[in-house]
């Protein structure tokens, strides 16, 4: 946990943020600024800045946080949907804790 990531007291609960998914290893909640009809933001609990900080020991978190997509789309009964991830500054990355956006129109 980081003290000052807006995504770590997030994932916490400290916030109260309403969650559409959650287990030992992420959340999912809806981006509080939304880019399409559906926006939500898959975040591991634990502190990784960004995709440039993975690394062998983290290959199994992020396969989750795939297939937790799939589950959130499910839940939300979409049909099809857009994955995000923004890497570093330069690739758009605003929130400096790793995240997935899932996007649909529907
Ligand atoms: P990035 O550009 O880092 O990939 O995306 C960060 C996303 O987080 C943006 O789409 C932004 O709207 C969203 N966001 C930033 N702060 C908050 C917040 O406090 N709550 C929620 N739900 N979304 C946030
Ligand atoms: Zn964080």
């Amino acid at each position: 946990m980081n003290k000052d990531c807006i995504f770590c007291s997030i994932a916490a609960g400290s916030l109260g943020t309403e969650f559409v998914y959650e287990d030992d290893l992420c959340v999912a909640f809806r981006d509080i600024n939304p880019k399409a009809k559906t926006h939500v933001l898959i975040v591991p609990k634990d502190h990784i800045d960004s995709v440039f900080e993975l690394e062998a020991g983290t290959r199994t978190l992020t396969g989750h946080l795939v297939y937790v997509s799939k589950l959130v789309a499910e839940k939300l009964d979409l049909k099809g949907f857009q994955l995000q991830i923004n890497v570093g500054e330069e690739g758009g990355q605003e929130i400096f804790h790793l995240h997935l956006h899932l996007l649909s129109k529907f």
